[in-house]
């Protein structure tokens, strides 16, 4: 740990005892004013794989976001790293984290990411990777990634590996890594993982993607265990000193269904955050955080990684009234269903956005990325992709609603 960083971890002991020492006097009576309940915050930093670093448990994931003042409200409830992208928000979600962490940058870990396709050069990255230090204000990112790949040629390009290279020794980046949330995710990772092109992975990982859960749940729901390997390739990036950072941690994010069943005092997110993280193979998460209080929220689940019976009640809960209606985009079994060629998982993580995460913006510019997108849908009857998911998903129903909304 470097001696700013220590010394900023002391500040905050030193805050939080100052917080302590008023409480005594309240307790004695010298102080009038009632005792305020202490403020959730991170209670846990974890090594980042290899890399050195010790981030927050619970950790800011931007691509909703694009206000300074939450992104300095999680710095001062103890959140330290910091993920985003060109793409998000148009570049207004590092612009955001710029200005609001540029005074604090020694402290705070900052990534960015880039779509590098298979045929992009190392020029065009490198003026993609200046574009992202200057909304961020920063000379340097500690994790560069790869964005969403889903094809292993974007990996096996020259020109990414000679790129980073070069951006490291130029100390643009500290460490470069792969990010991913599609139906050929673990093919991906396996070659990342093979060829050494990572020091870090960014991958969804939630409690409806893990056969261990569904083996659980098989007898009272009907659910297939659509990602197998995903728990494999996490535990083989962890044993070889791969940084492991889940996303997608929600299982869709329609958190306020579950309001009338959180009884036991904690939340759904915070259970699905136990859940994701009392994996060993997994570092930390990142969630999108959109507001103070969501934030707070969050945070109470942080330095805990129990899942208890209240939670598994919730994700049992949750998975019962929304696994029919969820695509686990990385599952891809209906891939070749669509003689016209659609996206289908691609299309409905695009409707995920619209119709759970409610971020119309964000929907619509991820779906002007696929081309034509659910069109075809419009002029077919649905019989060729009809039955083709296993999870019961009504493909054409939905990726029409898609075209429809988003088109
Ligand atoms: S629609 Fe079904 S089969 Fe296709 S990716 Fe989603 S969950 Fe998997
Ligand atoms: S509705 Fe038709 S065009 Fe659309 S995904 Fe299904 S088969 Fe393909």
């Amino acid at each position: 740990m470097s001696d700013a960083k220590r010394h900023e971890l002391d500040r905050r002991g030193f805050l939080l005892g100052g917080i302590a020492g008023a409480a005594g006097l309240l307790a004695a009576g010298a102080i009038d004013a009632p005792a305020a309940e202490p403020e959730p915050r991170v209670r846990r930093y974890v090594p980042l794989g290899k890399t050195g670093m010790k981030i927050s448990d619970i950790s800011f994931g931007s691509s909703r976001m694009s206000d300074p003042k939450v992104v300095r409200h999680a710095y001062e409830r103890g959140v330290n790293y910091f993920d985003s992208a060109e793409g998000y928000k148009g570049g207004r979600s590092e612009s955001a984290i710029g200005e609001a962490l540029h005074d604090v940058r020694e402290h705070v870990f900052l990534t960015s990411k880039t779509k590098a396709e298979a045929s992009t050069t190392r020029v065009e990255m490198m003026a993609a990777l200046e574009g992202s230090l200057r909304r961020l204000r920063s000379d340097y990112v500690d994790v560069y990634f790869n964005h969403a790949v889903n094809e292993i040629d974007r990996m096996r390009n020259q020109e990414w590996g000679e790129f980073t290279e070069l951006a490291k020794k130029q100390g643009k980046i500290r460490f470069r890594g792969m990010s991913g949330h599609a139906g050929k995710l673990v093919e991906c990772l396996d070659f990342s993982l093979d060829n050494g092109l990572v020091d870090v992975i960014l991958t969804a990982y939630n409690f409806g993607q893990d056969p261990a859960f569904y083996q659980k749940a098989l007898t009272r729901f009907d659910f297939v265990a659509l990602q197998p390997e995903l728990p494999r390739v996490l535990k083989r990036a962890h044993e070889q000193g791969v940084g492991v950072v889940a996303m997608k941690t929600l299982m869709g994010a329609r958190a306020n269904d579950m309001r009338p069943f959180e009884t036991d005092g904690g939340t759904f997110e915070q259970a699905a955050f136990r859940w994701v993280l009392s994996n060993p193979d997994v570092d930390a998460l990142i969630v999108s955080m959109n507001k103070p209080s969501q934030i707070d929220g969050y945070l109470a689940a942080s330095g805990t990684s129990t899942v208890t019976r209240g939670d598994r009640r919730l994700l049992d809960g949750y998975a019962a009234k929304n696994g029919a209606r969820y695509c686990q985009h990385a599952c891809n079994v209906c891939a070749s269903s669509c003689p016209r060629g659609v996206e289908i998982s691609e299309v409905l993580r695009t409707r995920m956005y619209a119709v759970d995460y409610r971020d119309a913006e964000l929907a619509r510019d991820d779906y002007a990325k696929l081309g034509t997108g659910a069109s075809p849908c419009l002029s077919c009857d649905g019989s060729p992709c009809a039955g083709a998911c296993p999870n019961g998903i009504p493909i054409a129903e939905f990726t029409r609603d898609t075209a429809r909304r988003l088109g």
